[in-house]
């Protein structure tokens, strides 16, 4: 497999990236076995960057073989969770050392803005290997106590290989908050990232060599959803496979698990987020937060607050506020100076945000702002606020995952909890208020697995992140991932019980 070597003299990086093209298997750098490539596109302008290796369910097949023989071997059980730790900080550290690197790749491939791409993905990406090495030789089970003679115990012990699959909208931090929790408690590891976006993912894995993993024991098969994807979800040597991405595709992976093995299956999906804003907001910071809430990484956050509900008596005054933020935002080259937003991640994404507003167009919604393509090159959608909807319009009820939002009037509390309730998902909220009764009693009625308070989009490594209803099944980060990563095996000792 090839190297390619980027370089940029921007404004705001000044340098070389480099990355392997190739699948990176036992330790190794290869081509698939078909030979086959995939192009991977710069969405700034629709050209090739670069050939990636096209992996294949044998591809796969060699890959679960080698995360299985560095399991039983070099890794699992036969190395002290210290070691384990140890091995995840210097992995981290060589993360920031090469931290612009990550962040020139990130941009390059994903389109979102370098600093965003330094400040948050790659800087998120490093505090979750970090959280997570320090967790490694902190994973015990309990004593339990039940008859004086006799002991019992359990042990939290390492599934053994696990299957990953992570989207494009941000590709290395999904890639850290997957390879945290599973390396920290002893798992062996079989990835796809997005064929969309496996830059990052490919550099890390030079990285992994470079700290010293045993071979085998992080495996990146780059390639398609439904080859590659399906592979690593119907695998019958794979006893758990976790999956971000949309709820179309998740429910393919339950399935493939109940047919294959009957796997374990963790699943963070898509949302539709409320945003709620009280009259007795401090109203300047709503507006603020509202903006990042749906603006946020170009609209393609699986929690952004797509349906911003704003109660009568300071709608008129909050639409007006939230337009000029709007109108404020920058959209231009991700290496550019000051540049707020880039393009969306690919053609086919544009297509379908385009889609969704030309929806609410037909389906009779007031476009307030936006609702064009910026520019002739590239994938870049205006920011584009919706008024005057109904909840059974297409942009109210899905996911568009762009930079879209509604903005929908609401008279009080049961009104909007009911309105903000009113969705197939449950993956995050927010509430604005200053009244602290208010803002928590809304924030408890939410039916949703993250609930922000007078903020929007905050996310911390040690704390749970995950859905309810159709967004998801289980929780990443924290203590809780862990969990996802290990089986707990109750051991009943016999002291002088007799039969
Ligand atoms: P996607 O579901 O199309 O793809 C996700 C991954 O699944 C990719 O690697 C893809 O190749 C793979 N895949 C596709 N078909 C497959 C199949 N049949 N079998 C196995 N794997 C398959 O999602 P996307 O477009 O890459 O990402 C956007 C979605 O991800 C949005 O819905 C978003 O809400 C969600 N998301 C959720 C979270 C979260 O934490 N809840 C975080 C980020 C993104």
């Amino acid at each position: 497999a090839t190297v390619y070597n980027g370089e940029w003299n921007t404004p705001l990086y000044k340098g070389k990236a480099s990355f392997p093209t190739g699948l990176f298997i036992n330790g190794q750098f290869v081509a698939g076995s078909n030979g086959t490539t995939i192009d991977v596109i710069n969405p700034t302008n629709g050209k090739v960057i670069t050939k990636i290796s096209e992996g294949t369910a044998k591809d796969v097949d060699l890959a679960v073989e080698a995360a299985q023989k560095a399991f039983d071997t070099a890794w699992g059980l036969k190395v002290s969770g210290a070691g384990r730790g140890e091995l995840l900080n210097k992995l981290a550290s060589l993360m920031e050392r090469d931290s612009k690197e990550l962040a020139a790749l990130e941009a390059l491939d994903n389109g979102k803005t370098f600093n965003w791409a330094l400040g948050t993905d790659v800087s998120f990406a490093i505090a979750t290997i970090k959280y997570y090495a320090g967790w490694a030789d902190k994973i015990h089970g309990q004593t339990i106590e039940t008859d004086e003679r006799k002991l019992i115990y359990t042990r939290h012990e390492p599934i053994g290989v696990v299957g990953q699959i992570i989207p494009w909208n941000f590709p290395l931090l999904m890639l850290a908050w997957k390879l945290g929790p599973a390396l920290a408690t002893g798992n062996a590891i079989v990835l796809k990232p997005s064929e969309f976006t496996p830059l990052t993912a490919l550099r890390v894995c030079s990285l992994i060599q470079e700290a010293g993993f045993p071979p085998g024991v992080v495996n990146v098969v780059t390639g398609y959803g439904n080859t590659v994807g399906a592979a690593i979800s119907e695998h019958l040597k794979i006893d758990k496979v976790a999956f971000t991405g949309s709820t179309l595709v998740g429910r393919k992976i339950m399935e493939a698990a109940a047919k294959s093995n009957l796997k374990n299956v963790t699943l963070e999906l898509g949302g539709k987020s409320p945003n709620i804003i009280f009259d007795d907001a401090d109203l300047d910071q709503a507006v603020n937060w509202a903006i990042h809430g749906v603006f946020w990484n170009h609209g393609q956050a699986c929690c952004a607050g797509s349906r911003i509900f704003v109660q009568a008596g300071i709608y008129d005054e909050f639409l007006k506020k939230l337009t000029a933020k709007a109108k404020a935002i920058k959209i231009g080259d991700p290496f550019g100076e000051g540049t707020d937003q880039g393009p969306q991640v690919s053609e086919i994404q544009y297509d379908r945000i385009m889609g969704y507003i030309n929806s609410g167009k037909e389906q009779g919604a007031t476009v307030h702002y936006g609702g064009e393509r910026w520019g002739t090159e590239g994938y870049f959608v205006q920011p584009t606020i919706f008024t005057d909807t109904t909840p059974d319009m297409k942009i109210v009820k899905e996911e568009i995952f762009g930079p879209v939002g509604v903005v929908i009037k609401f008279e009080d509390e049961d009104d909007v909890i009911r309105q903000a309730n009113d969705t197939v998902y449950g993956l995050a909220a927010a509430v604005f208020s200053q009244n602290i009764n208010r803002a928590l009693e809304t924030a408890h009625r939410l039916q949703a697995g993250t609930a922000w308070v007078n903020c929007v989009n905050q996310l911390h490594a040690n704390v749970p992140f995950g859905g309810f209803k159709q967004s998801g099944i289980g929780r990443e980060l924290g203590e809780y991932a862990l969990s996802n990563y290990t089986h707990v095996k109750a051991v009943h000792v016999n002291l002088r019980y007799t039969l």
